[in-house]
């Protein structure tokens, strides 16, 4: 036992210039701070994620840079409807991001089916049938301020990973499982 009488003091200068945390914080800070979502849309939600990428909104102050590729991507964001037929092309999207990587499921229609949940067969009824799904954002369509909350709730979220349970829950379910719905 530390006898707290006999415990080294921290000088002050020594405290004001010393920053103390851990790998898992200091890893977390810098992907929180370095999203890159890819450029994907499949329904009038692109709209307004396009218009969130504009210089009203000042997105790229959270570190967001869109790309058009998977592979430099570690965060989808699916705007509009899913297809059947898209739904294949969705999950090897998704496959095709490095880990860590996130979902965020943007209006009705991506996390329900939406207007096509009632009687459209080619319509998938959610998303998060196909992909993990970290954030979802309801309306129709949402506007880009709701955007802008789901990737905070997303950075929050990042912030409170651990390196040890990371990667874990990522795996896709097959897409072919969403034909018994
Ligand atoms: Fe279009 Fe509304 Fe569906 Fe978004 S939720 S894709 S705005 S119909």
């Amino acid at each position: 036992l530390i006898n707290p009488v006999e415990r080294p003091q921290v000088t002050q200068e020594l405290s004001e210039n010393l920053i103390l945390t851990t790998v898992d914080d200091l890893y977390n800070w810098a992907r929180l701070s370095s999203l890159w979502p890819m450029m994907y849309g499949t329904a009038c939600c692109f709209i307004e994620f396009a218009a969130l990428i504009g210089s009203r909104f000042d997105f790229d102050r959270f570190g967001l840079v869109p790309r058009n590729s998977p592979r430099q991507a570690d965060l989808l964001i699916t705007a509009g409807t899913i297809t059947m037929k898209m739904a294949p092309a969705v999950v090897r999207l998704y496959e095709q991001m490095p880990a860590p990587k996130y979902v965020i499921a943007m209006g009705a229609c991506t996390i329900t089916g939406g207007m096509f949940s009632v009687d459209s067969p080619t319509a998938v009824r959610g998303v998060d049938k196909l992909i993990p799904v970290d954030v979802y954002i309801p309306g129709c369509p949402p506007r880009p301020e709701a955007i802008i909350d789901a990737i905070v709730k997303l950075r929050k979220k990042v912030s409170n990973q651990s390196l040890s349970e990371r990667g874990n829950h990522q795996q896709t379910h097959r897409y072919h499982t969403i034909s018994h719905q």
